[in-house]
């Protein structure tokens, strides 16, 4: 069973949000604390954590920033902050996706369980894809990616993109369509969190991220993946 972790000072909204997790089968540990939470995850295993930015004791944007520092969890930010700018702050520092409050639970379970299917493996028979000559070797069934013959750790955002991108090498995507393919469904259009997104993959796939190799930028249409598929 799937494990999340919600933190979230209301006791009312986490309570809300753990009654609605629960139903549909997953496993959920709360707490009201950023700090608890950054140790919880260190000692355990969670699938996903579902983390409100306005916090008492540390803020949401550092739990998510210390979170990154030795983990891929996905992240699911809460927020009651409408400034764009602000957002975009949650998403940069390596969130998956953010609610903005007030929100349906119904609506925070869907994206939920979007990012819980993205990042289950399947145990079936491998298709690995290779691409230039080797140095990126894609296996969306084992849902592993290994570049120079490194296995490279990827968020859910980082592996959607990766993988749009190397659908069709060379072909150009806008970051419109990244953001529709990766999450499947109406997001409202945060072009510029594709870019955070792009970078902190970049730091994870290239040699040097400032002459990028796998994933080009194309100025004023979007991102192509460098690299031809190999046969
Ligand atoms: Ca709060």
């Amino acid at each position: 069973m799937p494990t999340v972790m919600v933190v979230e000072d209301e006791y009312k909204l986490r309570e809300l949000v753990r009654s609605y997790l629960e139903r549909e089968g997953i496993v959920v540990f709360s707490t009201a604390s950023g700090a608890e939470a950054i140790s919880f995850a260190r000692h355990s295993s969670v699938d996903l954590v579902v983390l409100d930015l306005g916090l008492p004791d540390v803020p949401g944007e550092e739990v998510a920033r210390e979170l990154r520092s030795f983990s891929d969890v996905p992240i699911v930010m809460l927020t009651a902050k409408s400034e764009e700018r602000d957002r975009i702050a949650g998403l940069e520092v390596g969130a998956d996706d953010y609610v903005t409050k007030p929100f349906s639970p119904r609506e925070l379970v869907l994206r939920v369980q979007a990012i819980l299917r993205r990042g289950r493996s399947a145990p079936d028979e491998s298709s690995v894809a290779s691409y230039g000559e080797g140095l990126l070797c894609i296996d969306e069934e084992r849902h592993r990616i290994d570049v120079r013959g490194e296995l490279v750790e990827l968020t859910p955002t980082e592996w959607g993109i990766l993988v749009a991108l190397a659908g069709a090498p060379g072909r150009v995507y806008s970051r419109y369509e990244l953001i529709n393919r990766v999450r499947g469904y109406e997001f409202e259009g945060y072009e510029r969190t594709v870019d955070s997104h792009v970078k902190n993959l970049r730091r994870k796939v290239e040699l040097d991220p400032a002459a990028p190799q796998v994933i080009q930028t194309v100025l004023g249409g979007g991102y192509r993946l460098g690299l031809r598929r190999d046969r």
